[in-house]
């Protein structure tokens, strides 16, 4: 089904008062597939020229293509001899070594090596030529001149071919390239000092409630810091993001539409609390008055079930958002995502949800969210339902992986998560999960 044919129309405005959208609680794996059917259309905007030590993680925004032949000439992988493979029919076979090559060393100065004949070689240096394989130095002895080999060696043995790796002009590096330490490498080996990335979309992250109050503001008894507007702001850094804090919004209609409307300027908005089923719970109200448009307005998971995604119709230099027809072709809307506001509900529903949209803004390649698998240390006994994204340890050996959740109070239990290295994945329809189980973990990032 095409995704856009499932979006919620916004409900008309009753009486002055503007009703929440109907709700659209999906499972995890459709409300996933709808972020990422909707994040594979998004394109980044602007790029930018950076030294290749600055653009360490960024995504390349170019074509990279090799200037040379790689290797540029046929290479030795190995320390021994360079030989001609058809000397080598009846064992033991003695040659002459009638020279020797280092990594580094002009081939082009070296005898060519003629029938019975070898020439010293070392890793990474130019095989000369008529030889054909290089035999290692451990399968021989020498005396003087004098090589003795009693192992046969098979043509092109301890050897890279000119070109095997990439011809000259064959692209090496795709637009939409994470610039990890090995494109980095990449990007080096073909004389690249600058290459051209993505700019960083801008996100803008807004927490709301009474209750929250800035980190320099000494809270009363009954208020608790903002802790959830630097969370998401390290998890966009991560994911390539650069992240613009808007203030707390009071539970108040009038001040969240003032930040809304602030937060529209950036190219995609996070927005914490106020999503659930309180009579202070506004964002819904709020984005629904703005003529937005859900996906969705829930998922079967715990922790972050309230979490909504959809979009907000913008026009770029108005104060207000002017009301646009948010699903007619190319329309201008920007995305939002309501996450709920339990820190680590916050925290999980980044990861399983805005994550990609992020990523396809800051023009990367899509990327299936990454499962691996654990055994299960101690049994989980759970209620069926809702899919559960906990808290927890890695241990064991090797490939042996055991997994234990952390002890928590729930998805506000900040602590918890900093002591844990990934999230197990507990499925809805199981209410007891016994120990040596493998189950799903995702890592965290
Ligand atoms: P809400 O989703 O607004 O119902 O909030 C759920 C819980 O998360 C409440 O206990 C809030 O106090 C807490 N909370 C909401 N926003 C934040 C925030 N920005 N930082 C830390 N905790 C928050
Ligand atoms: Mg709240």
């Amino acid at each position: 089904m095409a995704p856009h044919s499932r979006f919620l129309p916004a409900r008309p405005i009753i009486c002055g008062m503007t009703a929440t959208p109907a709700a659209s609680i999906l499972s995890f794996e459709e409300a996933r597939h709808l972020v990422e059917e909707h994040a594979f259309r998004l394109r980044p905007k602007g790029r930018e020229l950076l030294s290749l030590l600055d653009a360490v993680g960024r995504i390349l925004a170019e074509s990279i293509h090799a200037d040379r032949d790689f290797p540029p000439f046929p290479r030795a992988t190995r320390d021994g001899y360079a030989v001609r493979a058809e000397d080598f029919e009846k064992l033991p076979v003695e040659l002459e070594v009638i020279a020797e090559i280092r990594a580094g060393a002009d081939s082009s100065l070296v005898p060519p090596v003629g029938p019975s004949k070898a020439v010293a070689i070392m890793t990474g240096a130019a095989v000369p030529d008529g030889a054909d394989a290089v035999v290692m130095l451990e399968h021989t002895s020498r005396s003087k001149e004098r090589l003795r080999v009693d192992r046969s060696v098979a043509r092109g043995e301890n050897i890279v071919p000119r070109g095997a790796e990439a011809r000259r002009g064959e692209r090496v590096l795709s637009p939409g390239t994470r610039l990890d330490h090995a494109a980095i490498a990449v990007a080096a080996s073909v004389g690249r000092s600058r290459v051209v990335v993505h700019a960083k979309p801008r996100v803008a992250i807004l927490s709301t409630g009474d209750e929250v109050v800035d980190i320099d503001v000494p809270p009363e008894p009954y208020q608790i810091r903002n802790s959830n507007s630097y969370s998401l702001g390290a998890q966009v850094q991560a994911t390539g993001g650069d992240p613009v804090l808007l203030p707390v919004a009071a539970d108040e209609p009038e001040r969240l539409r003032e930040l809304l409307h602030e937060g529209l300027e950036c190219d995609l908005l996070l927005i914490t609390g106020g999503v659930s089923m309180g009579k202070y719970d506004l964002v819904e109200q709020v984005l629904t008055e703005l003529g937005s448009e859900f996906v969705f307005t829930g998922a079967l998971i715990q922790p972050g079930k309230p979490v909504v995604f959809g979009r907000v119709p913008y026009v770029a230099g108005t104060s207000e958002a002017k009301r646009v027809d948010v699903q007619a072709q190319g329309a201008p809307a920007k995305y939002f995502f309501g996450l709920p506001g339990n820190p680590v509900s916050t925290m999980v529903t980044f990861e399983l949800f805005a994550r990609p949209v992020l990523e396809a803004l800051a023009g990367s390649l899509p990327r299936k969210l990454l499962f691996t698998r654990a055994k299960l240390k101690s049994p989980i006994r759970t209620k069926i339902g809702l899919k559960r994204f906990l808290p927890a340890v890695l241990s064991g050996e090797f490939e042996q992986c055991e997994v234990e959740l952390v002890r928590w109070q729930g998805s506000g239990d900040i602590a918890s998560v900093v002591r844990s290295h990934c999230y197990a994945v507990i499925p809805p329809d199981r209410e007891l999960i016994e120990a040596g189980e493998w189950i799903s973990v995702i890592l965290r990032t």
